[in-house]
């Protein structure tokens, strides 16, 4: 991958809301259909008022793979531009208003550390090992799977990923994010006692006997973001109201996981939120930007974040209006800075690892 970070100059750090605002309107509306930009459902309203299209990372990694703009921008962490940029096509850019903007669960799971686990589950199993990444990766890890008959999976088709999976090969290896793995599996029927958290450390509970007993093996990842809901406050708010639903993300940690109504991506939250009848209350375990503006959109719903605080992801927020701005002002004058362009070397087996996961909801 590449990453070109620009700094932010004073003359756009310094402009006003209606500023920027103006300044992002203009060139949109000069650049055209040569121009869309994707927002994730966790950017800020600033920044997803200026999206042309708005969706989760499966919803956006299918809108680029079939757009025709020549300049896709990105607003959204930086694994997402990379997987924007594998699937569209080699005349179309991809750029990200900072390309410093990471993610801490993509950033659990280093391709040395594991193609080292491969290696050794490779070797104390006789059974068919099936890869699956998360779309929260590197390109190097998605490319990974494409070369070890493995795909890519989102929080909106994990479960039709480990089907995929189990229907060529007896276990699976999934990562980075444990969550989402153990929260798919357990749903599927796979009991706690067949899944393995990986360790490098071959002790008494990561023996041969236990890895060849394994169906699912967990990479220990996690969202930093996810991890501050508690199923101690479901009881709470149980206690308060009854009546109260819980819907939470599978990045959530298994216990509050089971004590849910409720489980699924983003997209899945939006749509039960959209369709939940007026008065009925919820609690979301999710971004708080997203809940913010689920409590916007559907004001005749009592709708509030699963915790007493907001949890907040720092990479989302990274992705500013000025630095949108800025970006925008850039491509206007040809400059083509923020670039996000997959080394070569990873795209052509990623294409495929993710070839196979649109295919999934196809
Ligand atoms: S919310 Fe979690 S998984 Fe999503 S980008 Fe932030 S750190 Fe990564």
């Amino acid at each position: 991958m590449t990453i070109n970070p620009t700094k932010l100059p004073e003359s756009f750090s310094k402009l006003s809301a209606s500023e920027l605002n103006g300044i992002i309107k203009r060139i949109k509306a000069k650049l055209g259909n040569r121009l869309l930009i994707l927002g994730h459902h966790y950017m800020s309203d600033a920044v997803i008022a200026h999206a042309d299209r708005r969706g989760d990372s499966f919803g956006l990694a299918k809108i680029a793979a079939e757009t025709q703009a020549e300049y896709i921008v990105f607003c959204g962490v930086h694994f997402m531009a990379e997987t924007a940029d594998i699937v569209t096509r080699a005349e179309q850019q991809v750029f990200i208003p900072d390309p410093t903007a990471g993610c801490f669960l993509a950033d659990c799971a280093r391709i040395e550390e594991v193609k080292a686990a491969w290696q050794v589950l490779r070797s104390v199993s006789d059974m068919r090992i099936v890869p699956v990444t998360y779309v929260n990766s590197g390109a190097d890890l998605k490319a990974f799977c494409g070369e070890n008959g493995g795909l890519v999976c989102t929080s909106s088709n994990a479960a039709a990923a480990l089907n995929w999976a189990f229907g060529r090969g007896d276990k699976v290896f999934f990562f980075p994010d444990q969550h989402l793995g153990r929260n798919t599996a357990y749903r599927k029927g796979i009991a706690l006692d067949e899944m393995l958290l990986w360790s490098s450390d071959l002790s008494a509970s990561n023996s041969e006997d236990v890895i060849r007993r394994a169906k699912v093996i967990l990479w220990d990842g996690f969202c930093i973001v996810h991890q501050e809901f508690d199923s101690d406050y479901i009881s709470r708010l149980r206690r308060e109201d009854p009546q109260v639903r819980i819907i939470v993300h599978p990045e959530c940690d298994f216990d509050v996981a089971q004590s849910a109504d409720d489980m699924g991506s983003t997209a899945y939250i939006i749509d039960k939120i959209k369709n939940a009848p007026v008065g009925s209350h919820w609690a979301v375990a999710t971004e708080k930007n997203l809940v913010n503006r689920l409590k916007e959109d559907y004001p005749d719903r009592r709708i509030e974040i699963l915790q007493t605080f907001e949890p907040a992801c720092q990479s989302m927020a990274q992705i500013s209006l000025a630095r949108l701005a800025f970006l925008l002002a850039q491509l206007e004058r040809g400059n083509l800075i923020n670039r996000v362009a997959v080394d070569e070397r990873y795209a052509g087996a990623a294409r495929i690892a993710l070839k196979r996961m649109l295919e999934l909801n196809a």
